[in-house]
């Protein structure tokens, strides 16, 4: 199944919102919980995690990673025009070989097709 969102997996993202406000970087991952989506955006919103050594001789210590934003912190930087931007869907012709219309996102600002 796929998420029904706006943003996916390795798209460039701004953060719009909270402490990271600014920040711009991948998208690594789609998180759908139930009526929420959150995105891991990479080195943005780094929390330190403290680890205890799992078994005897294994490192600990902090270990900084990433946590989730909710979706709607982030605004999707068009690939065309570079710009944070809101997304529309568009129809595009059909590829060859199927006989339906793909469903594409639309930058808002140049209207250009962003897959
Ligand atoms: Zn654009």
């Amino acid at each position: 199944m796929t998420v029904k969102c706006k943003i996916r997996k390795d798209d460039r993202v701004e953060v719009l919102t909270g402490r990271s406000r600014g920040k711009i970087g991948k998208v690594k991952k789609v998180m759908a919980e139930k009526n929420r989506v959150r995105v891991l955006v990479e080195g943005v919103n780094m929390v330190v995690r403290h680890s205890k050594a799992s078994a005897p001789g294994a490192p600990s210590g902090k270990i900084e990673k990433e946590a989730p934003l909710p979706v709607s912190n982030v605004a999707l930087l068009c690939p065309k025009c570079h710009e944070a931007t809101r997304v529309g869907h568009a129809f595009a012709p059909p590829a060859v070989g199927s006989g339906k219309p793909r469903k594409v996102r639309v930058c808002r600002k140049c209207k250009e097709h962003i897959d």
